[in-house]
């Protein structure tokens, strides 16, 4: 099955959906052509598209919008999809699940393995 490649995972386009209705109540004062202050009740949050970075970290740090950045992106009729990390996209997700997993078995097959040692752990 083909999917465009900028598709969103379930996942990621809920995560986005949520993010741009919190957007709604946010005002956006514009910096510079890449850089926003977004604010949102008495908190004050620092966008720039261009570094893809937000204040709130969750930009960076998940590698998808958030509420900051979707009103930013909005503001600048930037498409939210390709602003969103490859990981998330739903061809990149079945490449990587495209050799299969392996079952790794009940918890009582795993205890079995490693009864009687002590998994290598040493004491500090
Ligand atoms: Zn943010």
């Amino acid at each position: 099955m083909e999917f465009p490649t900028t598709q969103l995972s379930i996942y990621a386009e809920d995560m986005i959906r949520e993010s741009l209705a919190q957007s709604r109540s946010m005002n956006i004062d514009s910096v510079d052509q890449h850089e926003f202050e977004v604010h949102h009740r008495k908190e004050q949050f620092v966008v720039n598209i261009l570094n893809r970075t937000c204040s709130c970290r969750q930009w960076d740090l998940d590698l998808i919008s958030c509420s900051h950045t979707c009103i930013a992106l909005s503001t600048r009729n930037l498409n939210l999809h390709l602003y969103t990390d490859k990981f998330y996209y739903v061809s990149n997700l079945i490449n990587l699940y495209k050799k299969g997993t392996r079952p790794i078995g009940t918890v009582n097959q795993i205890r079995n393995i490693h009864q009687g040692g002590n998994d290598g752990i040493l004491p500090p």
